[in-house]
């Protein structure tokens, strides 16, 4: 092939966990449709996440077989997130392609995606038109989860949509950029902005093998969709409180009233008004508490307070008052 002077056009990440009988098929057809866009400017980016099969010996083999070929072997099994991480963190291209290593997001889709960016979007999303072989069980579960996190979170994740993204090199720094320790890749990206679109596909099955994600992984998955989203969980007790605070109140002037009018037994009134009054005020206690430890949770996680996509040229004079540099290098040398 020819020499890079530069940094390459391309990066394909795939992340692969017990996938030896697929990988090697898989590198096929997406170095194919790498090459067909940028030629041999690009690296595909195999990440072994701890695979107890033959993965890795493939990975080896198959990136002497082709230079365009990297590969990258995790001390154990992180998780498709985490190991999607890592190949993010080592892809060197000027555009960056997340994808599946069991071929069910088409690498193919590359050139429409290509064109797309060079379109002027900043990150492409593959949406799922149709997902053959899988589950019933997942279909349903992935749709509930999804209009759950959209309905709980500020920011929108599209639904029928995985990880299968050709992004920017700029939307990378900034991914790369939110410190936080558990990811959900998706949901960050939604977050950075820029203009993103989608590609619509049909989702194919499986090559080979059976699905990685396990309800465990699923679970754990979805635990930090929404724990990393929102905050909603930790504030909920403030919607029940308000709710029992009328309670309580109307418990009160009815206790009062009984009192007054002579109807109660010895007791009844002083237990039923403390319990009334102070579950509520627990209740609130326990939201405000909530709140608090919600926004701890969220300023822990030292997000970026924003992505900065770009700026017209200041003068010098100006330029020493310019703070909005320190962020955007705080982005950019991440
Ligand atoms: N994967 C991974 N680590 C894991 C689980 C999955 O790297 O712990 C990889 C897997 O090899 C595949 C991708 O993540 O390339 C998506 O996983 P899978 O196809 O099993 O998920 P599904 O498509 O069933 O949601
Ligand atoms: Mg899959």
């Amino acid at each position: 092939g020819m020499v890079n002077a530069g940094p390459l056009a391309l990066s394909v990440v795939a992340p692969c966990f017990d996938e030896a009988e697929g990988v090697a098929e898989f590198t096929r057809r997406a170095t194919a449709a790498a090459r067909d866009v940028v030629g041999e400017d690009f690296e595909l980016v195999l990440v072994d996440d701890g695979s107890r099969d033959g993965t890795w010996d493939e990975i080896k083999r198959l990136s002497k077989l082709d230079p365009c070929v990297r590969g990258i072997r995790l001390s154990r099994n992180f998780g498709h997130q985490a190991a999607l991480t890592a190949g993010l963190a080592a892809s060197r291209g000027a555009r960056i392609l997340m994808i599946d290593a069991d071929l069910q997001d088409p690498p193919e889709l590359l050139g429409r995606m290509m064109t797309q960016i060079d379109d002027g979007a900043d990150v492409v999303y593959g949406r799922r038109l149709r997902r053959k072989g899988e589950t019933a069980f997942k279909v349903a579960t992935a749709s509930v989860f999804y209009r759950v996190i959209n309905l709980i979170s500020e920011i929108d994740i599209p639904r029928d949509t995985g990880d299968f993204r050709l992004v920017t090199r700029p939307v990378l720094k900034a991914l790369l950029a939110m410190p936080e320790r558990s990811r959900f890749l998706r949901g960050m990206i939604g977050w950075i902005g820029f203009r993103q679109e989608p590609c619509a596909y049909v989702r194919e099955a499986r090559h080979a093998g059976t699905t990685k994600y396990t309800l465990k992984k699923m679970l754990s998955f979805a635990a930090d969709a929404i724990t990393g989203f929102s905050t909603l969980p930790l504030r909920f007790s403030l919607f029940v409180a308000n709710a029992s605070l009328l309670v309580s109140v109307a418990t009160f002037v009815y206790v009062i009233w009984s009192l007054i009018i002579g109807q109660t037994v010895p007791g009844w009134a002083s237990l039923l008004g403390i319990t009334s009054l102070f579950s509520g005020a627990q209740m609130f206690m326990l939201g405000v508490i909530g709140s608090y430890v919600g926004r701890t949770y969220m300023e822990a996680k030292a997000r970026p307070l924003f992505v900065v996509a770009e700026q017209t040229a200041v003068t010098s004079a100006a330029s020493a008052t310019n703070h909005i540099d320190e962020w955007v290098s705080a982005v950019e040398h991440n």
